[in-house]
């Protein structure tokens, strides 16, 4: 399997190279030649096996140049070692109202984000090799919270490698920042940047797209590399789990074919991997974007116009604050079959105007598999309340902003306003709500959404530990006494210095 640049401007390469480079040289992000699609069999398979090996088995369709032993190496160290809390590191709750719920948040940072990255750096150790490179790689991240934790914890004392953090200062919660400025390891920088999460994104694109500082680090022995969605090697793993989860939902309710997936969303990467299981044959139905109130998505999504000249709002749901989602330019490519000039200068267009709009055709292509809500502040914390309430289920304010577009489909096909045979769908359709973190992790608003108290991260841990009457996550317990070992704040145009600095 080949890997394209979505520019169309870089030659085409494989996946170790794409993997190790993160972001093409024109600036586009490497997508897949072509698909794959699992037989029959295959599905057969995945659906009664376990997660190692659906993992070992989608992974092969698209790391085509790596040996099935460096694969299960990878997934076995990843999913098999103890860093996931239960041996099936993606399980599934399903609350009273028949709504289930993808726990994907028991990894070692308490976020969806280790699904990937506990194996992407195992993927990138592998990729060094095959490369045949003698250098080390610089894998630099933008965060909006939870993103720069797993990652930290992925890459730690790995060998060839060093990882730089920048996320926005003021900008996660205090458990997020605590959690990263307290990351020990030899190889290990974080700093705050002024600045929110797209400030961050961008300069660190552009730190790639910088041939003088490429060259620059490359003299010095370094090849830059990310760690955000942008890498394919992140965002390969996040189709497992869509594919396995939609076939068991499947299982269990013989009466339906296909489970719709409703993902909170912010850069874009975790739906799209959704997107990457239907189009592989998994049983995925329909695949609903829920945004905050920084809602561009779901503006395009139902109008086609991409608009990022709005301002940028802080939200109770940080990591989904994002007005630029990198990974939306891999749907374009899809839906365009593949045209890189059309990408091109809708890219253009944006960096340009902040602003472009797709034909209809294009909108209508996208609203076959994509649907789109957004919440406010207010909606989020009345459906933790919810949802607490009524199954004594405790979830996050990001999940919450899925549960509760969720809960809207729900009443709407059940009073039967939107009528559903007009989505060309019956109510039976299975509703999965994607749970990207633990409500631990977001203390401070869950606990005000419950109680109306207002409490800081860390007190707010144990006040909703008594109140739920769960424990806290070990992850968590003992964080407020971790110490600090990063203070570093700089501005987005120093990020290439301190980068600098440190190779
Ligand atoms: C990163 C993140 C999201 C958004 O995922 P994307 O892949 O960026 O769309 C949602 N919820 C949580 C808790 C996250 O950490």
């Amino acid at each position: 399997m080949r890997y394209l640049s979505t520019r169309g401007q870089d030659a085409p390469c494989t996946s170790a190279n794409c993997i190790v480079k993160g972001l093409a040289s024109d600036g586009g992000l490497y997508v897949p030649e072509s698909i794959p699609v699992l037989s029959p069999d295959e599905l057969k398979a995945v659906a009664s096996g376990s997660y190692i090996d659906s993992a070992n088995l989608i992974l092969s369709k698209f790391l085509t140049d790596f040996t099935s032993d460096e694969l299960s190496e990878c997934v076995k160290g990843a999913y098999g070692s103890g860093g996931f809390d239960s041996a099936n590191p993606a399980p599934l709750h399903k609350a009273s109202d028949g709504v289930y719920y993808l726990e994907l948040w028991h990894g070692p940072t308490c976020a969806f984000k280790d699904m990937a990255l506990q194996l992407t750096p195992r993927l990138m150790v592998k990729s060094l090799k095959k490369t045949g490179t003698d250098k080390k790689t610089m894998v630099v991240v933008a965060t909006s919270g939870d993103t720069g934790k797993a990652a930290l914890e992925g890459f730690c004392d790995v060998d060839g490698t060093a990882i730089a953090v920048f996320y926005p200062k003021g900008g996660v919660s205090e458990v997020q920042e605590r959690q990263m400025v307290s990351q020990k390891g030899g190889n290990i920088s974080v700093a705050g940047i002024i600045g929110n999460f797209d400030d961050a994104q961008r300069s660190v694109k552009e730190l790639f797209a910088g041939k003088v500082f490429v060259k620059k680090a490359s003299d010095a022995g370094w090849t830059l590399s990310s760690a955000n969605s942008i890498n394919w090697g992140r965002l390969v793993p996040q189709i497992v789990y869509y594919v396995t989860t939609s076939l068991k939902v499947v299982e269990n309710n013989p009466q339906s074919t296909a489970v719709d997936f409703v993902v909170p969303t912010g850069n874009f990467g975790n739906i799209l991997a959704a997107y990457y299981a239907k189009k592989m044959g998994a049983p995925v139905g329909r695949l609903y974007c829920a945004s905050n109130r920084n809602d561009v998505l779901t503006r395009f999504i139902k109008t086609g116009r991409y608009d990022t000249k709005r301002e940028f709002i802080k939200t109770a749901s940080p990591s989904m604050d994002i007005l630029v989602s990198s990974n939306l330019e891999r749907l374009l490519y899809e839906i365009l079959g593949h045209k890189a000039n059309g990408v091109k200068g809708f890219m253009s267009e944006l960096s340009e105007t902040g602003v472009y709009q797709v034909s209809d055709d294009m909108l209508g292509e996208i609203n076959k598999d994509f649907c789109a809500d957004a919440c406010s502040d207010e909606d989020t914390f009345e459906e933790i309340r919810r949802v607490f309430d009524e199954s004594g289920y405790l979830i996050d304010t990001h999940t919450a902003v899925a549960s509760a577009v969720a809960h809207r489909i729900k009443v709407q096909k059940g009073s039967g306003t939107r009528g559903a045979s007009d989505a060309g769908e019956s109510p039976a359709t299975p509703l999965v709500v994607v749970s990207t973190a633990s409500p631990f992790k977001f203390s401070g608003d869950v606990l005000f959404a419950l109680s109306g108290e207002r409490l800081d991260g860390f007190s707010a841990l144990t006040k909703l530990s008594e109140l739920s009457s769960l424990p806290i996550p070990k992850q968590l317990s003992g964080l407020e006494n971790a110490p600090i070992l990063h203070d570093n704040v700089v501005k987005r145009e120093e990020i290439a210095d301190f980068v600098e600095s440190l190779l």
